[in-house]
C-alpha cells in the first residue's frame, strides 16, 4: 500500500533507493516484523524513514530462522554504519567515501578547497556532515556522475549558490529537460574529457559512451588510483533490476571492459555496502558473461513459431509473454544454478537481467 502511494509520488529513481532500502532493510527483520516507509519532509527533501513494526505478539523462536543480514553472502558485506546513519572514511591522500549503507559516494579535499561528487538525497545534508567532519574547507566543486535524482537529487539544497557543478553534456541535456530545482544544470560541461584540478588535487572525467544512461563518466582520481563509475559495477552484488535500469545494454556490457582499462585499487560504485576493487568487476564481467550466454542458449531453444501454433495471434501479447517468459525462466534457472549464493540479491534480480538481456539479444 504505501509502495502503491510511493510509485504515483516518486519518479524511478527514488524507487530504486526504496527498493535497494528494503532489500538492505528487510534483512535485519525477523519473521513477524513488517516494515513500512514513510515520507518525512526534512529541509525541503523527502526524506525515507522506515518504521518497523511486529505483527505476532506470540513469536514462536524455534520459526525466527528467516531472512537475516547473516544470509547475504559474506562478500557482499560491508562495515557497519554507525548510529549517526553514515560512515566516512579516507580512501587515501585527501579523497574521502561516504556511505549510508545503500548509497555511496566521494569527495576530494585539497588545500584549495572541496570537490564533492553527487549528491544523494539518501544522504542528504548528512554528506555535508561527513565532509565537515573532515575538513573546514569550502566545496568549491561538485561533479555529478550522470543525471539519476537519486545520486544527485540533493545538490539544489545542501551545496552553496556559487559551487561550480561539472558535468558531461548529455547529462547537461537531461537535466534541462527535467527542470528540476534538486537537481541544479552544470555550469561547467565537457564531451569527452575534463581534467579537474584545485590546489593540489586532480579528478579526471571521462565520457566513453553510454552505458547506464547518456553522459554517465568515469570519475579518476589518479594519485589516489580510486576510480568513481556508478550504477554499472555493484561490488559483492549483482547489478540493480533489470541491469541496473540501463538504457542501452550493449553499452552497459561494453562498460565492463572500458573500467578494467583504468589503473585503480579502488572502485567507488554508487551502491550497497561497500567499496569495491578490479576483482569485483572481474566477477561482475564473468556474471555478465554467464548472462550473455544463458541468454543466447535460452533464445535458440524456445521457437516463436511453436507458441503461436498453441496460443493462436487473437492476443499476440499472450502468445509473446509466454514464449519470453520460457526463455527467461530458462536463463534464470542457469543462472541461478550457479550465482545464488555467490552475489547479493541474485534470487531478487536475476529473472530480471534475463529478461533484460534476453530482450536486447532479440532486439538490439
Ligand atoms: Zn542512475
Amino acid at each position: 500500500m504505501t509502495l502503491k502511494f510511493l510509485e504515483k509520488n516518486l519518479s524511478i529513481f527514488s524507487l530504486m533507493a526504496i527498493s535497494a532500502l528494503i532489500l538492505l532493510l528487510s534483512n535485519s527483520l525477523g519473521p513477524n516484523q513488517t516494515s513500512a516507509i514513510t515520507l518525512e519532509e526534512q529541509e525541503g527533501l523527502p526524506n525515507l524513514v522506515l518504521v518497523s513494526t511486529s505483527t505476532n505478539s506470540q513469536q514462536d523462536p524455534s520459526n525466527s530462522t528467516s531472512v537475516n543480514a547473516t544470509q547475504i553472502p559474506e562478500k557482499a558485506k560491508g562495515p557497519a554504519i554507525p548510529s549517526k546513519g553514515y560512515l566516512v572514511e579516507e580512501i587515501r591522500d585527501g579523497l574521502y567515501w561516504v556511505t549510508d549503507g545503500v548509497y555511496n559516494t566521494m569527495f576530494l579535499v585539497s588545500d584549495d578547497g572541496v570537490i564533492a561528487v553527487d549528491a544523494p538525497p539518501s544522504l542528504g545534508e548528512k554528506y555535508i556532515k561527513a565532509i565537515r567532519e573532515v575538513t573546514d574547507k569550502p566545496i568549491k566543486y561538485v561533479v555529478y556522475s550522470h543525471s539519476h535524482i537519486d545520486h544527485i537529487g540533493a545538490a539544489g539544497n545542501i551545496y552553496p549558490d556559487n559551487v561550480t557543478i561539472v558535468a558531461q553534456e548529455e547529462t547537461a541535456k537531461l537535466l534541462k529537460i527535467a527542470n528540476d530545482s534538486n537537481r541544479p544544470i552544470p555550469t561547467v560541461t565537457f564531451k569527452d574529457n575534463y581534467n579537474l584540478t584545485v590546489g593540489n588535487q586532480i579528478l579526471e572525467l571521462d565520457y566513453k559512451g553510454v552505458n547506464h544512461e547518456p553522459g554517465n563518466i568515469y570519475i579518476y582520481a589518479p594519485n589516489q588510483k580510486t576510480l568513481m563509475f556508478v550504477d554499472v559495477i555493484f561490488p559483492g552484488w549483482v547489478p540493480f533490476k533489470d541491469l541496473a535500469i540501463t538504457t542501452n545494454v550493449p553499452g552497459f556490457v561494453q562498460a565492463h571492459d572500458i573500467v578494467s582499462t583504468y589503473n585503480f585499487d579502488t572502485l567507488v560504485g554508487g551502491h550497497l555496502t561497500r567499496l569495491g576493487t578490479m576483482e569485483d568487476v572481474n566477477i561482475q564481467k564473468e556474471f555478465i558473461t554467464d548472462l550473455i550466454n544463458a541468454s543466447k542458449a535460452a533464445n535458440s531453444k524456445f521457437n516463436f513459431m511453436d507458441y503461436a501454433s498453441k496460443y493462436g495471434l487473437t492476443n499476440p501479447w499472450l502468445t509473446f509473454s509466454e514464449y519470453s517468459d520460457a526463455i527467461t525462466d530458462d536463463c534464470t534457472n542457469t543462472m541461478l544454478g550457479k550465482w545464488k549464493d555467490r552475489l547479493g540479491g541474485a534470487e531478487q534480480f536475476t529473472e530480471s537481467h534475463c529478461w533484460t538481456m534476453t530482450e536486447s539479444q532479440r532486439v538490439d
